[in-house]
């Protein structure tokens, strides 16, 4: 985001993670300490709500509290995480996301809308106004002279557009708020299934527990470790997809190699999730029996 903004690499700085992967508030406020005292002008923290590889939620109600004590503006990547707040059971765990200035929301994410509707909410619309509004003779004819209310080319750099909103606008039409919540509850509560499940069986570890949907973890069947295992696990995941099984990707946390599931389709029954456990089980007992 910060590139397409115009910023260079060098002036955005990434802030350390704790051991639970959310952003360390005190790596951030010692870096804004240290960048003021270097005259720089920091202006902006982009927190995450929903990392798209562990699901964590970044502490932003205490991101909040420093932003609006330090004048800056608090953007979060809600991309994923940020339809948990249309949950009924597990709201609590993005609380906060109201006290941000904007957020980025995807609704071809966990509001099942599809590609590409996403949403950017801003707290004060006259920003928008104020950075993309434009007066011409063209618009304001098209507007009936000036309008009141903001038109919506107004509000983003496109003029002409798709009607993308539209696919949203049938899901909570259909569905509706209330159903939709329950939705994302059935995703939530889905991967803790799947974390129960691994966690039952032999040389399953987990990586980060379930969180927002998603859970990372690994097979380690105690017999090697380092290299070998990341290797063990690629070939578990290469296995899976190329017999066709199931598309269970790799990916690196805290530098090791797991695997990780994202469970946010409602079409998902507990036996759908027993089978290919079953599956990864067998798969991962027979690479390992060939390495
Ligand atoms: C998916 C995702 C994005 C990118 O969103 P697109 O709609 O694919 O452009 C950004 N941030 C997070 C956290 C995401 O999960």
């Amino acid at each position: 985001m910060a590139r397409v903004l115009g910023f260079a690499d060098r002036q955005v700085h990434r802030v350390r993670c704790s051991e639970v992967f959310e952003l360390d508030v005190g790596d951030l406020q010692a870096q804004l300490v240290a960048d003021r005292r270097q005259g720089l002008l920091p202006f902006m923290i982009v927190a995450t709500c929903g990392y798209t590889e562990t699901g964590t939620v970044d502490p932003i109600a205490e991101l909040a509290d420093i932003a609006r004590r330090e004048s800056l503006w608090l953007h979060v990547d809600g991309a994923y995480g940020a339809s948990v707040a249309l949950s009924h059971a597990h709201a609590h765990l993005v609380a906060g996301l109201g006290a941000a200035d904007s957020v980025a929301w995807d609704a071809h994410k966990w509001l099942f809308s599809s590609f590409g509707c996403g949403m950017l909410l801003v707290r004060d619309r006259g920003h928008l106004c104020s950075t993309f509004g434009v007066q011409s003779e063209l618009m304001d004819q098209q507007a009936g002279g000036l309008s009141e209310k903001p038109e919506p080319w107004d509000l983003s750099v496109e003029l002409t557009r798709p009607a993308r909103a539209m696919s949203l606008w049938f899901m909570l039409r259909v569905l509706g708020e209330e159903r939709i919540g329950r939705m994302i509850d059935y995703g939530i509560d889905t991967a803790d299934s799947v974390q129960a499940r691994l966690q039952a069986r032999e040389g399953w570890e987990i990586l980060t527990h379930a969180k927002l949907g998603i859970v990372t973890f690994r097979y380690n069947p105690g017999t090697c470790s380092g290299e070998g295992l990341d290797r063990i696990n690629t070939k578990i995941s290469d296995t899976l997809f190329k017999d066709n099984l199931a598309g269970i990707f790799s990916i690196r946390v805290s530098g090791v190699v797991g695997l990780r599931v994202c469970c946010i389709t409602t079409r998902l029954s507990e036996e759908d999730i027993d089978q290919p456990i079953q599956q990864i089980d067998k798969t991962a007992k027979q690479v390992c029996k060939d390495f």
